[in-house]
């Protein structure tokens, strides 16, 4: 695409306005995402999708069926009153500021992906409390948070079998000095990992990632091959110990509890919200599908409502995770060149406002991370002054 990239801002670079340019434009766009959803929520929430159900019950009956479609034009419409924001966010902003790489059609069709697994998993779940309001009545959010609790899970176990490969090419790393050392650091904290994976993130991105996937005998440390391609073996490691750290304080236990809690009152306000608008709105009770807009709304509201402590809990977590790696493997410095790469390629905001941190932040600021491996070095030299 020249035309695309004659328009770009150039090649990444440490430039400090630039990269507030570009998260601004990130968090601009997503509000006018979610503001567009929140709209489209509210008007078919008001007659929107009573008059939907009015034309697909004669002929689909009001049953499982007659829902399941009523669910899935619904939820595809977040696609279109969502999408161009998306597309100019995922697409277009990152092309512009020299990190995406693939033609728009592949993005697209990337996107297209996920949203099918995603309308197919929403359909199902909304099936389920609807089946759960008609046996239960009332208390169906109960029995809903226990269902997401367990897709959850579920999810975790085939995330980075089923899942990631349908979006990745994953290959098992084949490093034997790398691997030899991996095994080395794991041992120290009895961490049982199925392997090493390289993901093949060039193709779309310059950005590096590496994280830790899956649950019991799937789980795995995933690296991206941007991030194997010019980052130091020491670097490389430091990655790893902070995966091991994740696992060592039980940190996917942790955040799968606290989903779990976000996910229940989400839906008890959700439920709430329910009785509250079926007398004004006209609902035929929880189970009617007319009300599955109010459901999302509530939901997701407190969902973003609870977004801040979530990732307070995560920026803890992270820390601790960061302080586990620099223990463990004793190199501050290649650390602190780990994460002066990694904010070059990804275009991070090293130290934002209180209130972006507070509210966008789910890892500490790259400055913070850095300056406690500092801080750390300088505490582990006055213990051992050495020769
Ligand atoms: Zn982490």
């Amino acid at each position: 695409m020249e035309g695309t990239d004659r328009k770009a801002e150039g090649p990444p670079a440490d430039d400090p306005r630039r990269i507030r340019r570009y998260w601004r434009l990130g968090l601009g766009l997503s509000i006018a995402a979610l503001a567009a959803s929140a709209a489209y929520v509210a008007a078919m929430a008001a007659g929107g999708c009573r008059a939907l159900a009015a034309r697909v019950e004669p002929w689909a009956g009001a049953g499982l069926a007659g829902r399941g479609v009523v669910l899935a034009i619904f939820f595809a419409g977040f696609a279109i009153v969502g999408g161009p924001f998306e597309f100019a966010a995922g697409w277009w902003r990152e092309r512009r500021y020299g990190v995406g790489r693939e033609g728009p059609l592949a993005w697209l069709w990337r996107r297209a992906k996920a949203g099918a697994i995603a309308l197919a998993l929403a359909v199902c779940f909304f099936e389920g409390i609807y089946g759960l309001a008609e046996w239960i009545g009332g208390w169906w959010w109960l029995g809903a948070a226990a269902v997401a609790v367990a897709i959850e899970i579920a999810l975790g176990y085939v995330f980075p079998t089923g899942i990631l490969p349908l979006f990745y090419r994953m290959t098992r790393l084949e490093d034997p000095a790398l691997e030899a050392e991996f095994a080395r650091l794991a041992g120290r904290a009895g961490f049982d990992v199925e392997g090493v994976y390289r993901m093949e993130l060039s193709g779309q991105t310059s950005k590096a990632t590496a994280f830790l996937a899956g649950l019991g005998r799937t789980r795995r440390v995933i690296v991206s091959d941007t991030l194997l391609e010019d980052f130091t073996p020491g670097e490389i490691k430091g990655v790893f110990a902070h995966e091991i750290g994740h696992h060592a304080g039980r940190h996917v236990a942790i955040h799968l509890a606290l989903g779990a809690a976000a996910t229940t009152a989400a839906l008890g306000a959700a439920a709430l919200a329910v009785a509250a608008l079926s007398g004004p709105l006209g609902f035929r009770g929880p189970a009617d599908v007319a009300n599955a807009p109010v459901i999302v709304g509530a939901a997701g509201a407190m969902m973003l409502a609870a977004s801040p402590l979530l990732a307070l809990a995560s920026r803890a977590t992270e820390r601790a995770a960061d302080r586990y790696a620099l223990e463990a493997t004793g190199d501050s410095s290649s650390f602190v060149t780990l994460m002066e790469k990694l904010a070059r390629r990804n275009l991070s905001l090293k130290n934002p406002g209180r209130l972006a941190k507070a509210l966008l932040f789910d890892h500490p600021p790259v400055a913070e991370r850095i300056e406690m491996a500092r801080r750390l070095e300088d505490r582990a030299r006055q213990e051992d002054p050495g020769p």
